[in-house]
């Protein structure tokens, strides 16, 4: 069923679990996320890069089948646009139908941020949709940016950005980065930028990067106020790594039997991450439970 984000958030936010939100780029890799979650009857976001939009598929031709797997899946998915950060393509996903947006303005100083939000905000409103924004600098959002001390979100800022701006979610900088970390490299969370912000603010909030970000670091988040994590690179990865021993096990393999094998390899990861959210077996249907 095709639902809004911010419904699957405010559930994860009550019952304290996160949502996941993986990055798909193309119809394999939503089919393998939606059959994932509902093997394992969990909530999941389906997550839209800008950047995938305007380089491989645009939503033209991505929102309509999605939204149709989505309607016709017994759990509950949503559709959010990862990142975006033109204001008109951000228009143009709530039109063509996307239940959310994230309106990345964090390259902006605060004032700009909190401006360009809260116009995204009342213009969601319309289509019923709900708006993530980011506080704070997660680097580079193809990756390869590691963490300095200026990347990490002051909470006083999110704080007040929250309160202005009534986003119905805010994604944090507090240790994660996007992107595979380098060999040995041990993100240093800072659990209290979380912890101030949800004791202030009680809204869901949102880890990105959550590939590598490690079991611990991932349960810790979600404890102290982590609601939707957005996975890209590991779900990548394995579908690539599969590919790449198929075929060099066996060169002249049939390319149709390939891609859906590298779709399983897929859906392995988003299985795993999904047991890690406690998001397992949360699609609950309000009939089921009368
Ligand atoms: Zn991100």
């Amino acid at each position: 069923m095709y639902v809004s984000m911010k419904e699957l958030l405010t559930k994860a936010n009550q019952e304290n679990y996160a949502v996941m939100a993986i990055n798909c780029f193309n119809l394999e890799t939503a089919k393998a996320v939606i059959e994932a979650a509902e093997e394992l009857n969990a909530p999941i976001i389906i997550d839209l890069l800008q950047e995938h939009l305007q380089h491989h598929l645009d939503y033209n031709y991505l929102t309509k089948p999605i939204k149709r797997m989505a309607e016709n899946s017994p759990v509950k998915i949503a559709i959010n646009l990862d990142h975006g950060q033109e204001i008109a393509h951000v228009k143009r996903c709530l039109h063509e139908g996307f239940s959310s947006v994230m309106m990345d303005a964090s390259m902006y100083p605060l004032e700009e941020n909190i401006r360009i939000t809260k116009e995204m905000v009342c213009f969601a409103e319309t289509y019923n949709a709900s708006v993530e924004a980011e506080v704070g600098n997660l680097g580079s959002v193809a990756g390869n940016e590691f963490t300095n001390e200026g990347m990490y979100t002051n909470p006083e800022d999110a704080i007040r950005f929250i309160r202005e701006t009534k986003v119905d979610c805010l994604a944090l900088s507090y240790g994660s980065t996007h992107g595979n970390y380098p060999e040995g490299y041990v993100p240093d969370f800072r659990f209290e930028i979380v912890q101030k912000i949800k004791e202030a603010t009680h809204l869901p909030l949102v880890l990105h990067g959550g590939s590598g970000a490690g079991e611990t670091n991932i349960k810790k988040s979600i404890e102290l106020g982590i609601n939707k994590i957005n996975v890209g690179s590991d779900f990548m990865k394995a579908q690539r790594d599969y590919l790449y021993e198929a075929i060099r096990k066996e060169p002249t393999i049939d390319y149709p039997n390939l891609i859906h094998q590298s779709m399983t390899a897929g859906k392995e990861v988003v299985k795993k991450y999904i047991e890690l959210s406690g998001s397992k077996n949360k699609s609950i249907h309000l009939k089921e439970i009368v």
